[in-house]
């Protein structure tokens, strides 16, 4: 059903992204990548999904413009690349605050304020973002991010609003804890943060508030992206949908 849109998917070299990019390239779509990583498996990447690659730096306007430039027009236009650091807020460091907002939030301003103009013209289009359950509630250690997806939560409200009444929807999907590198990568630092072991960071820490206590699969966030993408959601605008296993619910 999504035959002849054009979708980017940033962030989409690995983990969440990726599986955003393969749901929609199952229903259709013509992917644009981006992110970072190996260049032999990018290649690869793009011929398993018939899909273009932008290795553009996101936390870098410039090069976002110039990924926008090069992909053409977008109906779909998932923001997804996000990155973590986990620090008490007097050690946070500096550089990493600023990358992570920009990143996480200003990127999802700039590539939408450019791919807007081609969905208002067409009468149709989909925003995604991918939030987190950190942009409803808060965890200690990760001041900048909460922040950012906290303010994604907020652009996300705000374009809905904007972009109603020309056929563009704008949604979040705020997953809990899903197992790729974002989450696995954290794991050292909250030893440190919290003086825990390994075990105790993924069994008292991460999935403490997910109900389910199991980890999210990305292929669940894909679903959801490609249902949001469908005319039946054409209502669906505004919303951040959690996928937490119930963390938020508490
Ligand atoms: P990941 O680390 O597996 O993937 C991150 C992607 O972003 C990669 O493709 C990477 O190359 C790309 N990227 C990193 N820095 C970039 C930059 N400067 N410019 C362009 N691309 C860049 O992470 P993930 O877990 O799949 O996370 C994806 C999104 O989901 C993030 O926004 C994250 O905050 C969010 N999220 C993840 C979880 C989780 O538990 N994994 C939970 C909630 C929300």
């Amino acid at each position: 059903f999504l035959a002849g849109k054009r979708a980017l998917v940033t962030g989409s070299t690995s983990g969440i992204g990726l599986a955003i990019a393969r749901s929609l390239a199952a229903e259709g779509a013509t992917l644009i990548l981006n992110g970072f990583g190996d260049a032999a498996v990018i290649v690869e990447l793009c011929e398993e999904l018939g899909a273009t690659h932008s290795g553009a730096d996101l936390t870098d306007p410039a090069q976002i413009a110039a990924m926008m430039d090069a992909a053409g027009e977008i109906d779909i236009l998932v923001n997804n690349a996000g990155m973590q650091h986990v620090a008490p807020v007097e050690d946070f460091p500096v550089e990493k605050w600023d990358t992570i907002i920009a990143l996480n939030l200003t990127a999802a301003f700039h590539t939408t304020r450019l791919a807007v103009p081609a969905m208002k013209r067409k009468g149709w289009g989909r925003i995604i973002n991918t939030a987190s359950a950190h942009s409803k509630v808060a965890s200690p250690f990760k001041a900048a991010y909460n922040s950012a997806k906290h303010g994604l939560d907020g652009f996300t409200k705000t374009i809905a609003l904007e972009l109603a009444e020309h056929g563009v929807t704008a949604n979040c999907v705020s997953p809990g804890y899903v197992w790729t590198p974002l989450v696995e990568s954290q794991i050292p630092d909250t030893m440190k943060a919290r003086g825990l072991t390994r075990e105790q960071v993924i069994n008292d820490v991460l999935l403490v508030k997910q109900a389910t206590k199991k980890f999210v699969q990305p292929e669940e966030i894909g679903a959801l992206v490609a249902f949001l993408c469908r005319d039946e959601a054409q209502n669906v605008n505004g919303a951040n949908w959690s996928v937490d296993g119930g963390w938020t619910a508490e």
